[in-house]
């Protein structure tokens, strides 16, 4: 196959992951860095909540990608559709091939909206939104506000997702709105979560609880929204596991969020570990392919058992890049990464809990003196402002 062009470091994605580690390994001294991505935009998806709830403008998650690419990083503006690691190449969709000495593979993940049935054709009429999509996470502020009175679903599906928080954080939003208009009494706010408590550390799910109890939100735990019918405005929940029974409800407004999985391209390739999510096979603690030891991932992308967010991002880039170093120069790998994640959960248009946690789900405050299973006020201000800031400003130039 006819080779396009050769780059030491090849880099699939400049989304969130793509960029952090294109900065950090250009600080590091690498001057032959490529990343192929094909959107002109470049989002912080992690404020596509605030939007949802009305606390933040869909303009202010989105800028050019060539204003977040690092200076001196070759920028291919491509799709890629295929790996071959043996050969040391990646090809784009319209057959343009790279090598590379080392890839780092972080397209992110694919929303698989056909995998509920109804819901790819609900989304986005009939009252049926979803933060999960710039496009739309305006719109779920528009449906919350036409909602005055009856019922209103919001689901989580089972299966890894990015950000496990956010389909409920919207939820606490959306009736700390209602109840400030007077009308939350009116609503009959159902929570859909596949897993048994709202949070998989019991400190912090009794204090979403709380929460939950306070709004009146009415929780469906082990359960999962498994088909959706916008004309007739209801949706089907199935009780998570064997042989489990169906149930129907009634919505005004629904916000859906999507099974997710690895895109089908990385899903088909020989990176993939091969089960059904498709994720890219890496230590969990390396991020070193398992196969290919010049190949490394990280992002939502990887097959990594740390909760998808940015947040992890942040602790996986400088893993990779040091181990991108130790591999090119023939070293044992020396960093490690542990699992650290957080998930910021707002719990009203002004508190939020900052869950920070590794593998092991012990709980890793940057804040100790907050209470970490606590909901807290400025705390609110860190997601609002605080940590957009940082994004822009300092992760992606690899300075945290
Ligand atoms: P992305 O940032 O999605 O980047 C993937 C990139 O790959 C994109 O630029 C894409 O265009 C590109 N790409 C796609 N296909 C190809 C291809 N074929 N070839 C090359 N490139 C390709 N995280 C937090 O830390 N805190 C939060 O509060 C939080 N809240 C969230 C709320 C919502 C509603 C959502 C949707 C996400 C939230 N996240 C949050 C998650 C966070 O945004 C992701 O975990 C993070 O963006 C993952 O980074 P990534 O680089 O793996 O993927």
């Amino acid at each position: 196959m006819a080779i396009t062009a050769k780059h030491q470091i090849v880099i699939v994605g400049g989304g969130t992951a793509g960029i952090t580690v294109a900065a950090r390994l250009r600080r590091a001294g690498y001057t032959d860095v490529a990343v192929i991505e094909p959107s002109n935009d470049h989002y912080y998806q992690p404020l596509w909540t605030l939007v949802g709830g009305g606390r933040a403008s869909a303009e202010s998650t989105v800028r050019p990608e060539h204003s977040v690419m690092p200076k001196g990083v070759t920028w291919i503006r491509n799709a890629v559709s295929a790996f071959d690691p043996a050969a040391n190449t990646v090809t784009c969709t319209d057959g343009e091939t790279y090598e590379y000495d080392a890839l780092v593979v972080a397209p992110g993940i694919q929303l698989d909206w056909n995998r509920t049935e109804g819901l790819e054709e609900a989304v986005g009429r009939n009252g049926v939104s979803s933060n999960y999509r710039f496009d739309l996470a305006s719109r779920t502020w528009e449906f919350i506000q036409n909602t005055r009175s009856g019922s209103a679903v919001f689901m989580m599906p089972s299966g890894p997702i990015k950000c496990g928080g956010a389909p409920q954080k919207i939820a606490y939003l959306a009736s700390d709105y209602w109840r400030k208009q007077g009308v939350l009494d009116k609503i009959d706010v159902h929570l859909v979560l596949p897993t048994p408590r709202a949070f998989g550390i019991p400190e912090i799910a009794d204090n979403l609880d709380k929460v939950i109890a306070k709004y009146g939100i009415q929780l469906h735990t082990l359960s999962e929204v498994t088909a959706v019918d916008g004309e007739a405005k209801k949706v089907t929940v199935t009780a998570v596991g064997e042989g489990g029974t169906d149930t129907t409800l009634a919505f005004d407004m629904l916000h859906a969020v999507p099974p997710q999985s690895a895109p089908d391209w990385v899903k088909s390739s020989p990176l993939s570990t091969g089960d059904s999510n498709g994720y890219v096979e890496v230590d969990k603690f390396t991020l070193q392919h398992t196969r290919f030891p010049n190949v490394f991932s990280l992002g939502d992308v990887a097959a990594t058992p740390n909760s998808k967010t940015g947040a992890a991002v942040r602790k996986q880039a400088p893993v990779v890049v040091a181990n991108i170093a130790d591999h090119l120069e023939g070293r044992p790998l020396s960093a490690h990464y542990d699992g650290y994640s957080s998930c910021p959960i707002v719990t009203s248009s002004h508190d939020m809990l900052l869950a920070e946690f590794d593998y092991d789900m012990h709980l890793t405050p940057s804040f100790p003196f907050l209470d970490p299973t606590k909901p807290h006020r400025p705390y609110w201000y860190v997601k609002k402002y605080g940590l957009p800031w940082l994004y822009w400003n300092l992760m992606l130039k690899g300075l945290v």
